[in-house]
């Protein structure tokens, strides 16, 4: 399957970054959001992107952008990835919706982290051509995508899925649907380890992110990611571990709820466990 044309669903960090990877693959991209002016931001991010890329050889900017078109509602497409945020209402909602209006033969993939991709599939009539296509962020950097197979995926799908991520020149990784899949069952809880390292004052945040990078070799450490994926996006992953594994050691920090009820989400508000200009 060529997947000419791919529908991104969320215009975030997330949806911006495969939006980019896809048209840099050569293929249309249609992107929509929601929210009004999210995807006219993630085009200005992206711009910037491939800019820098394009200094070390990368695609020529704007022919990739040229690809990229903005959506109103969700239109027929190939491909839907959905990228919007990690909540179960609004992604079911997400692929209804699609299922009524992409064709037939069109695959539906989300890039959540957690969400059973399974009930995902079983809300629409083509639960064999639903998968979890997870991408890492930020994602014209960062070559894993992790993908996640429903109960009812079907081999040709998952085929197809592993194919399109090596043609964009990712490396895909095969998980099953359990809470959390692979990657967040463990990168969470150490997330949150480190959040209750600071909550109870065993080391400030610098000290934490320290140890971890130059201990364990880290890029970086637990707390400056968890601001780069989002203290919100973290607290309901660990909510989905929490409940989908039935084990309270997944709850989310005290402090980390009380940071995104601050509205402390971590770079994208410019303020989570660390300040950004
Ligand atoms: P984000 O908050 O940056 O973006 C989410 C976007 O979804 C927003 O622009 C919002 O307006 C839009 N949205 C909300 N409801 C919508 C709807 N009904 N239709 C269309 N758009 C809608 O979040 P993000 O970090 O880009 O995360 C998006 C998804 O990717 C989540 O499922 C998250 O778990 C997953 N993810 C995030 C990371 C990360 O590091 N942040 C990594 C891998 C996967």
């Amino acid at each position: 399957m060529r997947f000419d044309h791919v529908l991104v669903v969320g215009a975030g960090q997330m949806g911006g970054g495969i939006a980019q990877v896809i048209a840099a693959s050569g293929r249309r991209v249609s992107l929509h959001d929601a929210v009004p002016g999210a995807v006219d931001r993630a085009l200005g991010t992206m711009e910037r992107s491939l800019e820098k890329l394009a200094q070390k050889g990368g695609a020529d900017p704007a022919e990739v952008l040229a690809r990229v078109s903005p959506a109103a509602g969700l239109v027929p497409a190939d491909l839907m990835v959905e990228a919007a945020v990690e909540d179960v209402d609004v992604k079911t909602k997400i692929f209804r919706s699609a299922d009524e209006l992409l064709p037939q033969e069109a695959i539906l993939a989300s890039n959540t982290s957690s969400i059973p991709i399974t009930s995902l599939a079983a809300a629409t009539g083509r639960p064999e051509q639903v998968i979890g296509m997870h991408f890492f962020n930020p994602v014209p950097v960062l070559e894993l995508v992790e993908v996640i197979r429903a109960v009812q995926t079907s081999d040709e799908t998952a085929q197809a899925i592993v194919e399109l991520a090596k043609d964009l020149g990712k490396v895909p990784a095969e998980a099953r649907d359990f809470p959390g899949f692979v990657s967040n069952r463990i990168l969470m809880p150490f997330i949150n380890e480190a959040a209750y390292a600071l909550m109870e004052g065993v080391a400030e945040p610098d000290a934490i992110d320290t140890i971890a990078k130059l201990g364990f070799a880290h890029p970086m450490g637990p707390l400056a990611l968890a601001d780069l994926i989002g203290l919100d996006t973290c607290v309901s992953i660990m909510g989905v571990l929490h409940e989908g594994l039935g084990d309270p050691k997944y709850a989310p920090c005290p402090l980390l709820r009380q940071y995104v009820a601050a509205g402390r989400l971590g770079r994208k508000s410019g303020r989570g466990f660390y300040e950004y200009g």
